[in-house]
């Protein structure tokens, strides 16, 4: 089984369980996925959150977005998009998005990576961090 967290075009959020990411991709194509809020079957999955977990932190990837961007559009978009619009700050992404939100470092938008502990306290403070629904395979 695999947690994932679901958004809908009109930016609800919930949680659900899946048999596996095929199973997903199934209901998903089949429009059987809904949002729980406003039924719009156009959803992406937001967050894998880990079952496993196979080192001390597990690795997430996250992004500071300042201006709301289209979350409908397809992961490979928006990664384009975030490749192209935000600065990669790579492993000082916590420490690095804290610091915009104190005024202490200009204002931008970055992603990169930090640990789910970290990201949880930036979200803890409103400090407003986005999960992107893809995983960098080099710390294996
Ligand atoms: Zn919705």
């Amino acid at each position: 089984m695999i947690k994932y967290s679901l958004q809908c075009n009109n930016l609800h959020q919930s949680e659900s369980w899946f048999a596996s990411s095929e199973a997903f991709e199934k209901l998903k194509s089949s429009k059987l996925l809904s949002c729980e809020v406003c039924g719009s079957t156009s959803i992406t999955k937001s967050l894998m959150a880990p079952s496993v977990k196979s080192k001390k932190e597990t690795e997430v990837n996250g992004a500071l977005l300042q201006q709301s961007s289209r979350k409908n559009s397809l992961i490979e978009e928006l990664k384009k998009k975030i490749e192209s619009t935000c600065e990669y700050v790579g492993d000082n992404f916590a420490e690095e998005a804290r610091a915009i939100h104190d005024g202490e470092s200009h204002e931008r938008s970055i992603y990169g990576k930090t640990t789910i502990q970290k990201a949880k306290s930036l979200l803890e403070d409103e400090i407003p961090i986005t999960p992107l629904p893809w995983h960098d395979r080099k710390s294996n």
